[in-house]
């Protein structure tokens, strides 16, 4: 292996490969090479001698990431590597840097990580009266922008404001109590501590002297000042991205942090891509069509490289059974073709619609992989296993202690653990201790005698567990189901099959996790699943199926994308934002390599009522179908007409030009003057 792996890239894509010392940005369309390019850089360094373990690569999905391995990992001469180079989430780093750092907050690093599910129940637990869901994503939102309790505290003004500042306190104090961290505090936390030592960030940044970020698009600010603090020392960094394919602006991202790059630091090379190599000139010239009704866009040239291909496929049908028929009927011709079900993939805006395809593709016998969305490990029966693990490594986890202690049923009601808890917070003793610790008469005298034998039995079981493991983690397993006849427990339960099926893939899957990493422990793997928000892992050969969230950064030779109809894709109202629509839609069409067939129906069956529905407009922006009357009827504006706007009224229009197939207006509302594309108004 030598450096001739730059052969298989561009003049502009070398440049940027070869690039060492400096910030670079690299901003350009999908399917460009930005991802290529980063690799190969990762490459380029190992193979002029720059130490591995100094190098550091983050982006944001665990799928992701694990391509660009792959990708990468394949260029580099295996002699050259030590350490291996780290490529991994955003989050996963957090949790790393945490494991090593945690201790700057004065807390332990045997945290444990929680996930929304859990987020939910602390939540309700503290306040029943307000909705979770808000409180879930308010204190979401708070974390990221990096605002402490005493911030949310003190700029609260109603009565509303109050009441969430409170429960983000109390849930705050709640973690600590139980040395638990949620997504967010993976990132937050380490950005905490790096703010407050100085010292420790000019380390770490002389630890990882190469940084590179894909998809930085989608950064919020706590990860801009994160990355700031990463690598204060040298401004190595490198960035890829593109504004089109931003569509994480509801969970805080910010385009600035791309837009504005060349400020945020100095003597920026800037390096531009514009030929796209993955789709058919057919595709690329849609997704384009599409995307040039953004108004709020930097406008880049992207000009395809492949062949015409075929059209676009455009599936009518009558509902949600129909769809999956085709979509049946067309996988499995391809796969009768010969075709890989990897180069396969299905993609949806709106998650619950995966439910019709799910049932379509098993009643079919086509193996398939749910790609984020539900996720395996929040399913009950798995995370009660998981709970299990948990406190067997950790018995200072009172959450996990709660979840299971009833588990199969031994008659411990909430009664008797509200008053361990009780008993737990006054002396600063886990659960889990003060019952091994506590003599039979004092417990008796705090849950009864028929409670404290029952916890007593536990809790041993449980120690003699914690020693199996220190000798063996595989007879630990066969143990575990011995000691608790968990997986038994499932025997008469409706759908008890499916979740035995469950609990058996996951068993098998972490036997396989000790097989291959036999100096890993059970804390390793706990650690590592928390951060899996996908089940891919567990089957082999099998077309995805996943959001178009998920989907971000992937190619597929074939390309399915359903529910093309106003209000599932696009979504409306509700805080939808149609540009940032329009940029999933962008970034759908643009995961395609060869064929993508797009599909919209008459009805859904959706949150319990069956709804009449319209096809999605993208069809007719991206130039798929006629322009529908409406973009027709608008296509002959001219200056001085006079135009209504459902929400800013009467205005007439003094300026108008061409924006893909229909016409950029300003427009004159009794004195303010806005831009609006012609889609939004109709003529008086
Ligand atoms: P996205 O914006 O979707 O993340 P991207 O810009 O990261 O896309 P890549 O995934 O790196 O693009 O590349 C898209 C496809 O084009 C890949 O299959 C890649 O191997 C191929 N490709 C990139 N550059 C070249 C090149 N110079 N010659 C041939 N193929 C290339
Ligand atoms: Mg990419």
């Amino acid at each position: 292996m030598s450096e001739n792996f730059l052969s298989t890239l561009n003049e502009s894509q070398q440049k940027a490969s070869q690039h060492i010392d400096g910030p670079l940005l690299i901003l350009a369309g999908a399917g460009s090479g930005k991802t290529k390019t980063i690799t190969t850089r990762l490459a380029y360094l190992i193979s002029i001698g720059i130490d591995p373990a100094s190098i550091l690569t983050l982006t944001f999905t665990n799928k992701a990431a694990a391509e660009m391995r792959e990708r990468a990992f394949k260029l580099i001469n295996p002699n050259l590597i030590n350490t291996p180079p780290l490529l991994c989430t955003f989050h996963k780093f957090g949790l790393l840097f945490l494991k090593m750092h945690m201790h700057e907050l004065n807390r332990k690093n045997n945290f444990i990580i929680i996930d929304t599910d859990d987020k939910k129940r602390i939540i309700k637990n503290i306040d029943k009266d307000l909705t979770t869901a808000l409180v879930v994503n308010e204190i979401s939102k708070f974390k990221n922008n990096i605002f402490s309790v005493e911030d949310i505290k003190d700029a609260a003004q109603s009565k509303l404001d109050k009441q969430i500042a409170d429960v983000y306190e109390k849930y705050e104090i709640y973690l600590l109590k139980n040395n638990l961290v949620d997504f967010d505090d993976l990132l937050l936390l380490p950005y905490l501590i790096l703010k407050q030592n100085d010292e420790l960030s000019k380390v770490i940044s002389q630890k990882y002297l190469y940084i590179m970020v894909d998809e930085y698009q989608d950064t919020n600010e706590l990860q801009y000042k994160l990355l700031q603090k990463l690598c204060c020392s040298h401004n190595n960094l490198c960035v890829v991205g593109d504004d089109d394919q931003s569509i994480y602006g509801w969970r805080g991202a910010t385009i600035k942090n791309i837009l504005n790059f060349t400020e945020h630091y100095e003597n920026v090379v800037v390096v531009k891509l514009e030929e796209n190599y993955r789709s058919t000139d057919t595709i690329l010239d849609h997704a384009n069509q599409l995307i040039e009704h953004n108004r709020d866009r930097l406008g880049k040239s992207l000009r395809g490289t492949r062949f015409k291909g075929d059209s676009v496929k455009l599936y009518e049908s009558h509902d949600e059974n129909e769809e999956t028929r085709k979509l049946v009927n067309d996988i499995r011709k391809l796969l009768i073709a010969g075709e890989s079900a990897s180069d396969i993939a299905i993609l949806f805006r709106v998650n619950a619609l995966s439910r019709s395809l799910e049932e379509g593709f098993n009643k079919a016998g086509i193996p398939y992989k749910l790609i984020g969305g539900m996720k395996f490990y929040e399913r009950a029966e798995i995370k009660d296993l998981i709970a299990y693990f948990r406190i067997i490594t950790n018995p200072n986890d009172n959450f996990s202690f709660k979840r299971i202690v009833n588990k199969p049923k031994r008659g411990i009601g909430k009664t008797t653990l509200d008053k361990l808890e009780a008993k737990s917070i006054e002396t600063k003793i886990p659960i889990f201790n003060l019952i091994e610790s506590y003599e039979d008469d004092e417990l008796i005298t705090i849950v009864g005698k028929k409670n404290t034998k029952t916890l007593k039995t536990f809790v041993e079981s449980i120690s003699k567990l914690r020693d199996v493991m220190e000798d063996s983690k595989i007879v630990f397993l066969d143990a575990f189901e011995d000691t608790f006849d968990y997986r038994s427990s499932y025997d008469s339960v409706p759908d008890g099959e499916d979740r035995k099926a469950n609990i058996d893939e996951f068993s098998g899957y972490i036997r396989d996790y000790f097989k291959q990493n036999p100096h890993l422990n059970l804390e390793d793997f706990l650690n590592e699943i928390s951060l899996e928000s996908e089940q891919d892992k567990m089957f082999n050969e099998s077309i995805s199926m996943m959001s178009i969230h998920a989907s971000k950064g992937l190619e597929y030779k074939h390309l399915f994308c359903i529910g093309l109809e106003e209000g599932f894709f696009p979504i409306i109202g509700d805080g939808s934002n149609i540009e940032e629509e329009r940029r999933l839609g962008y970034v759908a069409f643009t995961r395609a390599m060869d064929n993508l067939t797009l599909s919209f129906v008459h009805s859904r069956f959706y949150k319990g009522k069956r709804t009449s529905l319209t096809k999605s407009r993208f069809l007719s922006e991206s130039g798929l179908i006629k322009g529908s009357l409406k973009i027709e009827r608008t296509s002959a504006f001219r200056n001085g007409d006079v135009v209504v706007h459902k929400i800013f009224g009467m205005g007439r229009v003094e300026k108008s030009s061409r924006a893909g197939k229909e016409y950029k207006l300003t427009i004159n509302f009794g004195g303010s003057k806005r831009d609006i594309l012609s889609s939004f108004v109709e003529k008086k």
